[in-house]
C-alpha cells in the first residue's frame, strides 16, 4: 500500500484530559498545518512533496528487522528508525517501557507549547504464523506495486510514512505553529504496554490531535466502539443428577444469565456510524461429573459500546441483572463478577476541521473522496 504513498490513519482528537478518537486515512496530514490550530509559520507548500522511494525503502528496512510479538524485540527497529530521524536533525527520545523495549518519540519543534499534532504507530508485528508464506515474511520483497512482508501494512508502512513526513518537513526548514510528534510504541499487539505507558506518563501532553497509522483500507474513520467485559463465576450447589432438586445448577444459572445479558439490558442511543452496541458471551465453562449437578460455571460477557454508554454505569446494570437472577434461586446461587477493560467508545464530529483536512488530504492523493466510517465498518470492508 505504501507504493501509492498513502497510509491509512486513525486520528485521535484530544480535549484534555479525555481523549477522543478519530480514525482516518491520509497521506501525511500535512494539510493540517494549514488548519485551525497548526497554522503554517514558515516554509512552503513544497514540503508536501514526499519522496515515495524513501517511504518504500524505510518500510522495507523496518520489515527486515523481526519484531514479532511475542516477544517484540522492538529495540533494534526503534534504533534504526531513530537513526533515520535524527540524521535530519529531529529530536529523538527513547523511553524504556520494559527492559529492552523502548517507546520512541521524535519531535519537530514548533513555535507553541500546546496544540501539538502527534502521529502514532507501533513497532511490533503479529508473528507470521505456521502457514507457509509465498515470500519470506521478513524479506520485504517488492511484488509489482506491493511490499510483501509481515507488518508492511500493520504497521511499518504507516510508521515509515509518518517518519518520512517528519523528515520532509525538517529538511524543508519548516517550523510549524506547534510541535509535530511521532510516537512509536512497543507491544501494541499484546496488551499494549507501550501505549499504556504513554498514557500513564502523559507523554503526549500538549497534543491536540493524534493520527494513528493503522490500516483502514484508505477509509477515514472517526469513531470506534468501546470495550467492556466482565468475568463471571457462578457458584451453585452440587447434588447427584438423580436428585437435582437438592442442588442448584450453576450452568442453569449461567444459561439464564447469557440470555439476559445478550438481550442487551443497557440503555443506549444508536450511533450514526457505529450502530448499536453488541453483547457477546465467551469462554463459558463448567466442570462436573456427568451425573452431578454442576456447582460452578464461568463465562465472560463482552460489551462493545457506542458513544454515550458509561462503562461504570454498565457495570451497575450487569451486576443488577446477575444479582436478580441469583435471587430467583433463593440465594442458592452466588455470582462473582469481575469488571475488566472499561474502555469507552470514542468519536470525533464529522464536521471537525481536522476531519475535513484529512479527507481533503486523502482526496488529493487518491482522487477519490473517502467516506467517514467507523472502524467497525472498515473492518467489515477488510473482510
Ligand atoms: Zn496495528
Amino acid at each position: 500500500m505504501v507504493t501509492r504513498g498513502l497510509q491509512v490513519m486513525m486520528v485521535f482528537h484530544s480535549e484534555d484530559p479525555s481523549w477522543k478518537i478519530v480514525h482516518r486515512h491520509m497521506q501525511t496530514a500535512f494539510p493540517l498545518v494549514d488548519g485551525q490550530n497548526l497554522s503554517r509559520s514558515s516554509g512552503s507548500r513544497d514540503v508536501m512533496d514526499i519522496n515515495l522511494t524513501e517511504v518504500v525503502e524505510l518500510t522495507r528496512q523496518l520489515i527486515r528487522i523481526d519484531t514479532s510479538n511475542p516477544p517484540g524485540n522492538e529495540a533494534p527497529a526503534m534504533r534504526h528508525l531513530g537513526a533515520y530521524l535524527s540524521q535530519w536533525g529531529i529530536d529523538v527520545e527513547y523511553v524504556e517501557v520494559e527492559p529492552g523495549r523502548p517507546n520512541l518519540f521524535a519531535r519537530l519543534r514548533g513555535a507553541g507549547n500546546s496544540g501539538h499534532l502527534a502521529f502514532s504507530g507501533h513497532m511490533d508485528v503479529v508473528p507470521p504464523g505456521n502457514v507457509p508464506w509465498d515470500h519470506d515474511p521478513f524479506a520485504a520483497d517488492l511484488v509489482g506495486t506491493r511490499i510483501v512482508g509481515r507488518g508492511a501494512t500493520d504497521m511499518k508502512g504507516g510508521v515509515a510514512a509518518m517518519a518520512v513526513a517528519l523528515t520532509t518537513l525538517a529538511r524543508a526548514g519548516f517550523r510549524p505553529a506547534a510541535d509535530v510528534i511521532l510516537a512509536v510504541s512497543v507491544g501494541e499487539e499484546v496488551l499494549g504496554p507501550g501505549a499504556r505507558h504513554m498514557v500513564a506518563t502523559r507523554a503526549l501532553a500538549g497534543s491536540r490531535y493524534l493520527v494513528v497509522g493503522e490500516p483502514t483500507a484508505l477509509n477515514v474513520c472517526i469513531a470506534q466502539k468501546g470495550a467492556t467485559r466482565w468475568n463471571v463465576t457462578a457458584h451453585g450447589v452440587a447434588a447427584h443428577a438423580s436428585t437435582p432438586h437438592l442442588g442448584a445448577s450453576a450452568v442453569r444459572y449461567a444459561a439464564k444469565a447469557v440470555l439476559a445479558l445478550e438481550a442487551c439490558p443497557y440503555p443506549f442511543t444508536p450511533h450514526a456510524l457505529l450502530g448499536e452496541p453488541t453483547v457477546t458471551i465467551t469462554n463459558l465453562q463448567s466442570a462436573s461429573a456427568f451425573n452431578v449437578v454442576p456447582d460452578i460455571c464461568t463465562f465472560t460477557a463482552v460489551v462493545r459500546t457506542v458513544p454515550g454508554m458509561d462503562p461504570v454505569e454498565l457495570d451497575r446494570w450487569t451486576r443488577t441483572v446477575l444479582t436478580d437472577l441469583a435471587q430467583e434461586t433463593g440465594g442458592r446461587i452466588r455470582a462473582e463478577t469481575e469488571f475488566r477493560a472499561g474502555i469507552p467508545a470514542v468519536e470525533t464530529q464529522p464536521d471537525h476541521p481536522l476531519v475535513a483536512a484529512v479527507v481533503g488530504a486523502v482526496t488529493a492523493a487518491t482522487t477519490r473522496t473517502p467516506a467517514s466510517r467507523s472502524l467497525s465498518a472498515v473492518l467489515a470492508i477488510l473482510r
